[in-house]
C-alpha cells in the first residue's frame, strides 16, 4: 500500500512514522511512505502556497493550484476541471484532512486498508480553498471534535491506524482482531453471549454512523466495545493487586472476567457508546 502526504512541512513526518509496527511494515515492504513537499508543485519565484480569503476574515487560505497540480502528478493524470470533471480510481482515496471533515473511526481504518493508495492533503493556517473539498478530495476526514493547527498530526495518525491492519504489518495476526473496537468478536475472550452481542451491535450502529460506501458498511457488523484492562507482573504493586481471577490460569474463568470488565470499562469511559 502507497501512501503520500503532501504538506508544507516535510520534515515533520521524520519522527512519527519510523517506529515500531509502521517502521517495520515500511522495511518489510508492506506500506510505502512518500512525503511531497506541497511547494515543490507551485510555479512562481516565491512558491506561494496560501492566499488571503476572499470576503475577508482573519489568515490565510491554502491555494487550489499546487494541491491540484501535486495530485495530478502524483496520479500522473489529470483531474479535469469544471466543464469536465474527471472519474475518480475506486481503488485510491484523496483524502482532506480536516476539522469540518467526517470523523475518521476505526471502520473506517479498515475500509482504507482495502485500498492501495492514499493521497493525504495537510491542510494550514485557516484550512484548504474549499475547490479542493469539493472536486479533488473524495474524502474530507476529521479525526476528532478539537482543532489543531495542521493536518499533518491528522495524516500521521491515520497512516498508523490503517498500516496496523494490514496483512503482516503486526507480529501476531489475531492481535488486531481483538482490541478496541475490532470488526467482530471471533476469539473466545472477546466473545459474548447472543443475546449482548445482539444489544451491542445495535448500540454499535446507534453511536457510530457508517462511512463509505454501501458495500463497505454490510462488512461492518460488529460492536463496539473497548479492549478489556491487560496486567503484567508484579502481581502486586504498591499494593494495588492485578484481579486474581487472571492469575488463577482457568481460561473460562479469565475470558468471562475480561469480558464484563471490557463492558465496565466500555461504559465508564465511553456513556456514549450506549452499551445495555
Ligand atoms: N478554520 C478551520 C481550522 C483550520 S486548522 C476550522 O475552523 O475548521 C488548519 C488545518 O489543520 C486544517 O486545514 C486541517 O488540515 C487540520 N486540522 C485541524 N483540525 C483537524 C482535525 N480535527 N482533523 C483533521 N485535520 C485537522
Amino acid at each position: 500500500m502507497r501512501f503520500d502526504l503532501v504538506t508544507i512541512f516535510p520534515e515533520f513526518f521524520a519522527g512519527p512514522l519510523e517506529h515500531g509496527i509502521v517502521r517495520r511494515a515500511r522495511e518489510a515492504g508492506i506500506v510505502d511512505i512518500h512525503v511531497q513537499d506541497l511547494r515543490a508543485f507551485t510555479k512562481d519565484r516565491h512558491k506561494t502556497v496560501d492566499d488571503r480569503p476572499f470576503g475577508g476574515g482573519e489568515g490565510m487560505v491554502l491555494k487550489p493550484e499546487p494541491l491540484f497540480e501535486a495530485v495530478e502528478s502524483l496520479l500522473s493524470h489529470g483531474v479535469g476541471d469544471a466543464s469536465r470533471p474527471g472519474a475518480a480510481d475506486p481503488k485510491t482515496a484523496i483524502v482532506l484532512t480536516s476539522a469540518a471533515g467526517k470523523l475518521f473511526k476505526q471502520e473506517t481504518a479498515r475500509r482504507y486498508a482495502q485500498l492501495e493508495r492514499i493521497i493525504f492533503l495537510c491542510g494550514r493556517y485557516e484550512g484548504v480553498d474549499e475547490r479542493v473539498a469539493e472536486h479533488l478530495a473524495t474524502e474530507e476526514i476529521s479525526i476528532g471534535d478539537f482543532v489543531l493547527s495542521g493536518g499533518e498530526l491528522a495524516a500521521a495518525l491515520i497512516v498508523d491506524a490503517v498500516t496496523r491492519l494490514l496483512p503482516g504489518a503486526l507480529g501476531n495476526e489475531a492481535s488486531s482482531q481483538n482490541e478496541s473496537f475490532a470488526e467482530n468478536a471471533s476469539s473466545e475472550s472477546n466473545s459474548l453471549p447472543t443475546g449482548a452481542q445482539h444489544s451491542l451491535a445495535s448500540a454499535r450502529d446507534k453511536a457510530a454512523p457508517l462511512q463509505g460506501p454501501p458495500s463497505s458498511q454490510s462488512a461492518s457488523t460488529s460492536q463496539v466495545l473497548l479492549d478489556f484492562p491487560h496486567y503484567t507482573r508484579p502481581a502486586d504493586f504498591r499494593g494495588w493487586k492485578v484481579p486474581e481471577i487472571l492469575i488463577g490460569g482457568n481460561h473460562a474463568e479469565v475470558a468471562k472476567w475480561r469480558q464484563a470488565a471490557a463492558m465496565e470499562k466500555t461504559r465508564r469511559n465511553r456513556p456514549d457508546l450506549d452499551l445495555p
